[in-house]
């Protein structure tokens, strides 16, 4: 798919350019030493953008320091502030990084007076050559899209349309879009309805596609591959993040997979072709079968052309099936990966909660860093898992707090208690 060139400091994004691959770092960003640490090594592994979190102003001096010591170093990787909520914070940093990833819906809960945050933030980022990311979660759309369109990808895709508009018209063209979701028959429908919007508008902005809360381990991988390649062999995607609840250093070889397999976006199946910049040799054989079977499957199952798979693994079978949400042979897992607002080991702890958890059924299962964001971008979660900072844990059914403050020792007893009350109760209905 054609689109509009963006300018990243030295990157470029779009069509005619070889798909960028990125990441976050999940450090807190006023320790300073360890986000530097964590970028030097996300920078050495590929990762040819690097997003950080500015949870507050305080964040941003930080930020500063950060950019300035890379730039000192010789390392050039552009770096990508993570506004959530704050226009004041967004503001702040538009003179410290090449590029601000927001999403203006929450820039105020009156819809008009975000509109009118927006436009300030566009003149501020065009004033300093900036690049920005308007980014939009299925499960944290606001009220108002939700009241106007909806909670569907047409309602994702439509109210990112109207941001876009406004870039327009404010003749702002450095824009990236992304509409992640966790599920990936949700994510997949509303890059394409979005991509279709702006085609038929005339203006094209590329794409960051992604599956947010993807979770980890082979599901991650699996869930990621399956709807990030099915876009990719479209043209639908010029940059993107493999989004996992581990280190994320790891994220970028399945990125790079992606990227190698898929090549230049608008040249769909092109296997083969190769980024200059990429390496393969991160990825284990292993690996690479299960990446490889993912990508082969993801679209034809994910498109209903197929409904079986012709796999003599059962295990990577399963994952697939369930990664296309063709058939569920365990819970299914949300789990965020992570950011300088996470404040406890939250790997760790989703590894325990899905193999406490391993037996249950039909249920969806969100295990998310914070307490700001995490219930928000729960999505369509039965049960919620955040973490609210100082070892204490708040437990959710659906979107409603349900058990508060509990230390987290006892966190995933109560969980299960909770899952089991409610089977229990369902059984008597
Ligand atoms: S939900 Fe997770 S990734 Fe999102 S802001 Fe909170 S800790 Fe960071």
């Amino acid at each position: 798919m054609e689109t509009r060139t963006v300018r990243v400091g030295d990157v470029l994004i779009g069509s005619g350019h070889p798909i960028v691959v990125q990441t976050m770092c999940n450090t807190h960003t006023a320790d300073v030493a360890a986000t530097l640490a964590q970028c030097r090594r996300l920078a050495a592994a590929g990762s040819q953008l690097i997003r950080i979190t500015v949870p507050s102003l305080s964040d941003v001096e930080p930020l500063r320091q950060i950019h300035d010591t890379l730039r000192s170093e010789g390392i050039s990787v552009p770096l990508v502030a993570d506004i959530h909520f704050s226009a004041e914070v967004a503001m702040a940093v538009v003179p410290v990084v090449e590029k601000i990833r927001i999403n203006p819906g929450n820039f105020h809960p009156d819809h008009s007076k975000a509109r009118v945050l927006f436009g300030q933030f566009l003149k501020r980022c065009k004033q300093y050559d900036r690049a920005i990311r308007i980014g939009l979660n299925h499960g944290s759309l606001g009220k108002y899209i939700v009241e106007k369109y909806g909670n569907t990808p047409q309602a994702m895709a439509l109210a990112a349309l109207e941001w876009v508009e406004m870039c327009i018209e404010a003749d702002f063209y450095n824009v990236v879009v992304s509409l992640k979701a966790s599920n990936t028959v949700v994510m997949v429908q509303a890059y394409r309805e979005l991509a279709r919007l702006m085609q038929e508008r005339g203006v094209v902005f590329p794409l960051h596609v992604g599956v947010t809360e993807a979770g980890n381990g082979d599901s991650g991988r699996i869930k990621s591959c399956v709807a990030i390649s099915t876009l990719l062999q479209e043209g639908i995607g010029n940059t993107i993040r493999v989004s996992l609840t581990e280190d994320p250093e790891k994220e970028i070889p399945v990125a790079q997979y992606l990227a190698n397999r898929y090549g230049m976006p608008g040249q769909a199946g092109h296997d083969g072709q190769r980024h200059p910049r990429l390496d393969r040799g991160a990825l284990s054989e292993r690996e690479e079968t299960i990446l490889k079977a993912a990508c082969d499957w993801g679209a034809p199952l994910l498109n209903h052309q197929v409904d079986d798979i012709p796999l003599e693994d059962t295990y990577l079978k399963d994952e697939i099936m369930q990664a296309c949400r063709r058939r569920f042979y365990k819970p299914e897992y949300i789990a965020c990966p992570g950011c300088g607002r996470t404040l406890y080991n939250l790997e760790e702890t989703f590894n325990r909660v899905k193999e406490a958890t391993a037996g249950f059924k039909d249920v969806v299962i969100a295990v998310m860093g914070c307490i700001v964001n995490g219930p928000g971008e729960m999505a369509d979660a039965d049960y919620g898992y955040v973490g609210e900072g100082a070892g204490k844990v708040t437990l959710y059914r659906k979107k409603e707090p349900v058990l508060r403050h509990i230390p987290e020792d006892e966190a995933i007893d109560k969980l299960i208690e909770l899952i089991n009350s409610d089977s229990v109760s369902r059984l008597g209905d």
